[in-house]
């Protein structure tokens, strides 16, 4: 399995964050490239790829997040103020349903940066403005040298199965017709398998036993991980909560064999290919047995 957001094969060079030197020099290399964004969404050149341009690029207000090397091509991207939270533009979804796996990672590792520097930008501590530092993977307080990492947000995805179906459920903003995996952030003194067990239970009302890691992925709006995990199902009685759950059913393995394949008269219409949620439909597709045929 290869999830989206996976898969970067640039080195992100940890070693070099805090050595000014090193990274002035970086910064003054012929090979030094700039990764070119739209506030947030990437260039694409024809082929889906990243389009990067040189540090010349770099707008006056804006600051330098060392992304890592690229062999010897140190990567930077751009690190521009941005007005207000920005919003998570759907149209960026055309643009990654065109690129790679491991060119969405690299993109997505910069997009997260990008957002959490504009979210922290004073201590959470003190309250004063806080300065980029480790060459944009942290933030310093000036005054109370609290220092500040990326934060990093773990959400459950999850499939419950029971006798051969599993549970889709459907959120307002989807669009027409998409089912997709249940979700939910993990919340502070929760296993991952506790997280799962009570997400099923307050959006769906159902028991979950023998909860099993899948697979993981970054998705970076602005910064979670979905780690992706399969349970079994007690029964098959819904109570949907409908304030998080516009919908709920039950799927056999027919129909998301349909969806997967982007099927026209498939019972849903299923999450794009760089969503965990498709790469965990697939692996239940495989982990499971045939349903009894009658
Ligand atoms: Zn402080």
């Amino acid at each position: 399995m290869r999830p989206g957001f996976t898969g970067a094969t640039f080195d992100r060079a940890d070693h070099l964050r805090l050595d000014a030197e090193r990274m002035a020099e970086l910064v003054a290399s012929l090979r030094a490239r700039l990764l070119r964004l739209s506030t947030l969404d990437p260039h694409l050149d024809e082929s889906g790829r990243l389009a990067w341009g040189s540090l010349a690029e770099l707008e006056a207000e804006a600051e330098l997040i060392f992304l890592g090397l690229d062999g010897e091509a140190p990567l930077f991207a751009p690190l521009p103020r941005l007005e207000g939270s920005a919003q998570r533009a759907w149209s960026v979804f055309a643009l990654l349903d065109r690129m790679a796996p491991e060119e969405a990672a690299l993109w997505g590792t910069a997009r997260s940066l990008i957002e959490w520097h504009n979210r922290h930008r004073y201590c959470g501590v003190c309250g004063t403005a806080t300065a980029v530092f480790r060459a944009g993977w942290g933030r310093r307080c000036p005054s109370c040298a609290a220092e500040h990492f990326p934060r990093v947000d773990p959400v459950v995805i999850m499939l419950a199965e029971h006798r051969g179906r599993v549970l889709l459920g459907r959120q307002p903003q989807y669009p027409p017709g998409r089912y997709s995996a249940l979700a939910g952030f993990v919340e502070p003194g929760e296993s991952i398998e506790e997280a799962v067990a009570r997400e099923f239970r307050e959006e769906a009302g159902i028991q979950v036993r023998n909860v099993r890691y899948v697979a993981s992925q970054p998705w970076p709006f602005p910064g979670s991980l979905m780690i992706a995990c399969i349970a079994e199902a007690e029964d098959d009685r819904l109570t949907i909560d409908r304030t998080e759950l516009e919908d709920a059913l039950w799927m056999d393995r027919a129909g998301v064999e349909a969806a997967l394949a982007g099927a026209p008269d498939a019972p849903f219409k299923a999450p794009p290919h760089f969503a965990i949620a498709h790469s965990l439909l697939r692996a239940w597709l495989e982990l499971a047995p045939a349903a009894p045929r009658n």
